[in-house]
């Protein structure tokens, strides 16, 4: 069974209509060329709404990545681009795509449909600009890449300023891509489309303040896909509007996602796609939820419908990896308290370094401010090869003792 089937010990009925979402979503892309449509591959931090914009289908290799994980396909792949001569140090979102990309091979039958171009924003990290420049020889295709200055502090006007221009050179490159005129009406509907998403899956999230919780974060990374996928579209607005019913009904009838909550904790980094059921399970097994995390929070991203380019230049600026650790901590400190959270998980994934270096301070600062304890696991979001299962129980259970 798939990690994205996880522990659940009570089922989330919209989780069929995800699935359908999901798998419509892939034939569309699959069946692009036919239908006369372009696909472009992008970042999972990347300014979607213009490619909808401009009828594109928007395809996410790190989506992919994850399905890969959870299937327990991803090493095989990623082995393909080590033959290659990419290093395992590499992060294997981008050994295990381009390790697709030469065999056509991961948990879509035949591969990702091929890009018609790409787009490549640095906001989450440095890699990306390299794997994409490999895509874009590989493929011959053209690139456009997005530079989103880093933010260490306040953040300064001149850099939305240049993340704007460069959101209308996009435009100029899409147009030259499709051969069709931009539309500021269609962008307006994306962005307005994005906005109602992101505020549903928001509240979404929120729900999960209450005790009991009504889902976990394991939960969350499952029906997170749409948010990163699809934001834009209108079956996303209708999609979150069914989990959200479904989780406050969940909250009204006191239904808890774990069989008894006792502690609440926040997770930190990228799942880890392969031991999702394990590691749900082991959790809801020793009485504790994890309420919240730093990752499908990072899709929550604010765009002001009255002025949609400047709030999407500072939207997409200031993602969470795209930000100094002072900043960080307070995002950290903000959740345990919202969710009134009893400690913090931090998975230090082998893979995502601007997701990791800073973690073992992060974790030393939130508890010297909070008094809560923080466990470190390590692992690697795709590449098993980097976890041990009995090791991770082991420090899992005695934390959980120890709270
Ligand atoms: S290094 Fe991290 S942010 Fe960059 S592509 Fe890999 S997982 Fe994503």
């Amino acid at each position: 069974m798939s990690e994205l089937e996880p522990a659940s010990y009570a089922k989330i009925e919209a989780t069929e209509q995800m699935k359908q979402l999901m798998v419509n979503y892939y034939i569309e892309a699959k069946t692009a060329e036919g239908a006369g449509k372009q696909v472009c591959w992008i970042t999972s931090g990347g300014p979607v709404e213009f490619l909808i914009a401009m009828d594109v289908i928007p395809v996410y290799p790190e989506n992919h990545g994850a399905m890969c994980g959870a299937s327990k396909i991803a090493v095989g792949m990623a082995e393909v681009a080590e033959q290659m001569g990419f290093s395992p140090d590499v992060c294997s979102y981008a050994r295990l795509d381009i390790g697709g990309a030469v065999t056509e091979g991961g948990a879509i039958p035949g591969g990702l449909p091929k890009p018609d171009f790409l787009l490549c924003c640095n906001n989450i990290c440095g890699t990306v600009i390299k794997w994409y420049e490999e895509l874009a020889r590989y493929f011959n295709v053209p690139l456009f890449l997005m530079d989103t200055p880093f933010i260490h502090g306040e953040k300064p006007e001149h850099a939305t300023e240049y993340v704007k221009k460069q959101c209308l050179e996009l435009v100029a490159f899409l147009e030259k891509q499709t051969g069709r005129q931009f539309s500021l009406e269609r962008f307006a509907e994306a962005a307005l489309l994005s906005v109602e998403a992101v505020d549903l899956w928001k509240e979404v999230l929120a729900t999960a303040e209450n005790r009991p919780s009504p889902f976990t974060c394991f939960d969350a990374f499952i029906h997170m896909a749409p948010i990163v996928t699809l934001r834009g579209k209108q079956e996303v607005v209708d999609y979150y509007r069914i989990l959200k019913a479904e989780m406050e009904d969940r909250v009204a009838k006191g239904i808890s996602a774990v069989p008894e909550e006792k502690y609440r904790l926040i997770w930190d980094n990228i799942p880890i796609w392969y031991a999702m059921r394990s590691l749900g399970t082991l959790f809801a097994e020793n009485g504790a939820c994890l309420v919240a995390d730093t990752y499908t929070t990072a899709w929550a991203v604010d765009i002001r419908i009255d002025d949609p380019l400047t709030s999407m230049a500072n939207a997409y600026q200031k993602v969470y990896l795209n930000i100094s650790i002072d900043l960080m901590v307070e995002q950290l400190l903000a959740l345990i308290e919202r969710y009134d959270a009893d400690g913090l998980v931090m998975h230090s994934n082998r893979s995502c370094k601007p997701y990791s270096l800073g973690q073992y301070d992060l974790s030393r600062m939130v508890t010297e401010r909070t008094g809560k304890p923080v466990l470190i696991i390590e692992a690697d979001m795709t590449d098993s090869r980097m976890y041990s299962e009995a090791q991770v129980r082991e420090r899992v259970e005695a934390y959980i003792e120890s709270l």
